[in-house]
């Protein structure tokens, strides 16, 4: 288990999968898979395999422990999901429970949960399965999301055409690509909504939680959001999706295959990417392999990623 120190909070990874063997023209599909390739080469081991031309990711949630709460963003894929179209988080049973466990935290400490945007592999462990019916893992927590995103998922699951495209003209985020899978907000969020527990978010409208608050990063999501943690002038940054893998942070124009509106996900990774190099914060991304963790610096006009290793025990 890997552990990081931002100002007074403890930060620790909690793993749900490791994506090994990521083929470059799954994730970046309106990229030519050898110039991903060529851009990955110079990373290590843990984020490129050269054996086979792959990409290395992962998908785990932080825990953020500071002032006697207990946080917890984003909540992976969760067990028992059915995602058809997306076969690697289809009907998980992975240990994720015990990993949180073994963290020191039980279901009934967990204070609140912060998503950035409600996508299968960051709202899962929201809920889970108990006598066939999704109940809240959490039952003591709030859980808090951005109102947009709460609303597009939700009409997106009902069909709701008219909604979802009045919700899309006021994000004003220009071509959309696809819609989010459908499913997510029915299994994972409506029951923690029926159970009284959600807080919708205004995105850039202060904190949150002492210390926590949420920033617009549209583009991979309608109104995707990092999640920044202050405490004592540290900055830890929570980028959710804005990148997918640290080829990205070179190629700032690649998109991945889940990103929803491609020009304004450019936007948000650029954004992302300045913001980090310009305050120095302590990166805590959620498909990046390795420590999962880094900093971001400028060479020129090109951003640098190195990995920060925390401490592992
Ligand atoms: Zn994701």
């Amino acid at each position: 288990m890997r552990h990081f120190q931002v100002g007074d909070a403890r930060i620790t990874r909690i793993s749900e999968l490791n994506l090994d063997g990521v083929d470059a023209a799954f994730l970046y599909p309106s990229v030519d898979p050898e110039q991903v390739r060529i851009g990955a080469r110079p990373l290590s081991a843990g984020s490129f395999d050269p054996s086979t031309g792959t990409l290395r990711q992962s998908i785990h949630t932080w825990l953020v422990e500071i002032g006697g709460l207990t946080v917890l963003i984003d909540t992976g894929t969760g067990n028992d999901k059915q995602r058809p179209t997306m076969p690697p988080l289809d009907q998980l049973k992975e240990p994720y429970l015990e990993r949180l466990a073994r963290a020191g935290v039980q279901l009934d400490d967990v204070d609140a949960v912060l998503m950035t945007h409600v996508h299968a592999d960051h709202v899962g462990w929201n809920t889970r399965l108990q006598n066939g019916a999704w109940v809240p893992t959490f039952p003591h927590a709030r859980y808090l999301a951005s109102g947009v995103e709460l609303d597009y998922g939700a009409a997106v699951d009902a069909d709701d055409e008219a909604k979802a495209n009045a919700l899309r003209q006021v994000a004003d985020l220009g071509p959309m690509s696809h819609l989010p899978a459908a499913g997510i907000y029915t299994d994972s969020v409506a029951p923690v909504s029926s159970a009284g527990l959600i807080e919708r978010v205004k995105v850039g409208e202060g904190e949150v939680l002492p210390g926590f608050s949420y920033h617009s990063l549209p583009g991979h999501s309608i109104d995707h959001a990092a999640i920044l943690l202050n405490s004592n002038g540290h900055h830890a940054l929570f980028w959710g999706d804005v990148l997918h893998h640290p080829v990205q942070v070179t190629a700032t124009e690649w998109n991945s295959v889940f990103c929803e509106f491609p020009d304004a996900a450019v936007t948000a990774r650029r954004k992302a990417l300045a913001w980090a190099a310009d305050t120095g914060a302590t990166v805590f991304t959620t498909h990046f392999a390795e420590s999962s963790a880094g900093r971001v610096t400028r060479d020129g006009d090109a951003f640098v990623w190195t990995f920060i290793e925390g401490t592992v025990a």
